[in-house]
C-alpha cells in the first residue's frame, strides 16, 4: 500500500520529461543531475527501449531510473502496408487501449501521421475516428513512443498530427510531446517539420502563437459556410467560421506563420462551383493562407458520402487558383491498407 502510494507520487514516464527537466527533477529526487547528459545520450542517441540496455549507466542507477522514470510500454501490436509503400501500425498501451499511427514515404521524405486520442469527440461526419467518440487522451509519452517505434521503420523526416483525435483536446500533453522530439537534446526533429492540424477549437490557435515555436499549422475547414460547415462539423456550433477565421488571422498576423486549410471534397455535399467562390473569399480574409484539397476517403459508417470525380475537383482547385488562392490537390494515400485519411482505428474495433 505505502510502496504503491509513494510510486504514484513520484514516477513520471522518461519519455514525457523534457531534456532540460531531466536536471531540476533529478536533484528534487535527491539523484545526481550530472547524469542528465548520460540519460538524453541513452534516450535519444542510442534510442533504448529498455533501462538496462544503458550500459553507461551504473547499474543500481539503472534499477533507481526503472522505478522512478519508467520507459512507455507501447507495442506494435499490427503492422498493415499498402501497395504505395504506406505503413499503418497499431500501437498498443498498458490499458488495453491502441491508436494508429501511419508512415508515408515519399521521395525524400518519410512522414508520420501520429494520434493524439484514443478515438475522437469531434465528431466530423466524414471520419472514421470520431464515429465511435473518445475513450481518452494520450499522455505525451504515448505520443512520442509512437515516435519512437515508429523510426525503427526509417529516419523520420516530418511528423502530422492528422491521426486520431483532436490536438487542440489534448493540448498540453500533446504540445509537450512535439516540443520534447522537437528538442535538440532529444530527437532534434525540426519544428517547420512538423504540422499541427486541428478542427477549429478556437482558444487553441493563441495558446501556440504564444509557445513562440514554428511548428506548422492547419485548419480543418471542409466547408465554406456556417450551415454546410455545422453539419459536417459539430465543433463550428461551438466556433463558427467566423469566430474561427478571425483566430487564424490574429495567429498569422502574431506569428508571420501560414496556416493551411483543409478541405475534404465529398461529392455533392461541398464540392459545387458556388462552394468554391465562397472558400475563396472566406480564404481570403486570412493572410498567408493556403488550401489542401483533399478528395474524401470514403467510410463505411457513411456510405452516401462518396470521392467526387475528377472532372469535379479540377473545376474546383480552377475556381480557387483564378481567385489567387494558393491550392493542392492532394492524393490520398495508404488506402489499401486501410490507412487514408479518416478511416483509422474502426476496423480495429468491435
Ligand atoms: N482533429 C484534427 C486532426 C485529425 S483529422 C483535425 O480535424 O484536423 C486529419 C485530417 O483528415 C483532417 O483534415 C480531417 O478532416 C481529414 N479527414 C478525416 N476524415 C477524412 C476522410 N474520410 N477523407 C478525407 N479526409 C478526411
Amino acid at each position: 500500500m505505502c510502496a504503491l502510494w509513494y510510486n504514484t507520487l513520484t514516477m513520471t514516464k522518461a519519455w514525457s520529461i523534457l531534456p532540460d527537466e531531466w536536471k531540476p527533477i533529478l536533484k528534487e529526487r535527491g539523484l545526481r543531475p550530472f547524469r542528465a547528459d548520460q540519460i538524453l545520450q541513452s534516450l535519444y542517441r542510442d534510442y533504448i527501449d529498455d533501462w538496462d540496455s544503458a550500459t553507461t549507466l551504473p547499474k543500481d542507477f539503472r534499477e533507481t531510473l526503472k522505478t522512478e522514470f519508467p520507459l512507455t510500454n507501447a507495442k506494435i501490436l499490427d503492422t498493415s502496408r499498402s501497395e504505395d509503400g504506406t505503413t499503418k501500425l497499431l500501437v498498443g498501451f498498458d490499458d488495453g487501449n491502441s491508436v494508429e499511427t501511419v508512415l508515408i514515404p515519399a521521395t525524400g521524405r518519410f512522414t508520420q501521421c501520429i494520434s493524439t486520442q484514443v478515438g475522437c469527440a469531434m465528431g466530423c461526419a466524414f471520419c472514421a475516428s470520431g464515429s465511435r467518440g473518445v475513450v481518452r487522451s494520450l499522455t505525451a509519452d504515448e505520443i512520442v513512443a509512437q515516435y519512437l517505434l515508429a523510426r525503427k521503420f526509417g529516419e523520420i523526416t516530418n511528423i502530422v498530427v492528422m491521426g486520431m483525435g483532436e490536438p487542440f483536446a489534448n493540448y498540453d500533453e500533446t504540445m509537450r510531446a512535439l516540443k520534447l522530439i522537437n528538442a535538440g537534446k532529444g530527437p532534434n526533429l525540426g519544428a517547420r517539420h512538423i504540422t499541427i492540424s486541428t478542427c477549429g477549437i478556437v482558444p487553441g490557435f493563441e495558446r501556440l502563437a504564444a509557445e513562440g515555436i514554428q511548428f506548422e499549422l492547419s485548419v480543418s475547414l471542409h466547408a465554406p459556410n456556417d450551415a454546410l460547415r455545422s453539419e459536417l462539423m459539430p465543433v463550428n456550433r461551438r466556433w463558427p467560421i467566423d469566430e474561427l477565421l478571425q483566430a487564424c488571422a490574429d495567429y498569422t498576423r502574431k506569428t508571420k506563420r501560414i496556416i493551411t486549410f483543409e478541405y475534404t471534397v465529398i461529392k455533392g455535399v461541398n464540392d459545387s462551383r458556388a462552394n468554391a467562390e465562397e472558400l475563396a473569399r472566406q480564404v481570403k480574409r486570412v493572410p498567408m493562407a493556403k488550401v489542401n484539397l483533399i478528395p474524401l476517403s470514403p467510410v463505411s459508417h457513411r456510405p452516401d458520402f462518396k470521392t467526387p470525380d475528377e472532372k469535379t475537383l479540377l473545376m474546383f482547385l480552377d475556381v480557387l487558383m483564378k481567385n489567387k488562392i494558393q491550392t493542392m490537390l492532394r492524393r490520398s494515400r495508404g488506402k489499401d491498407a486501410n490507412a487514408a485519411c479518416g478511416q483509422l482505428r474502426l476496423r480495429n474495433l468491435p
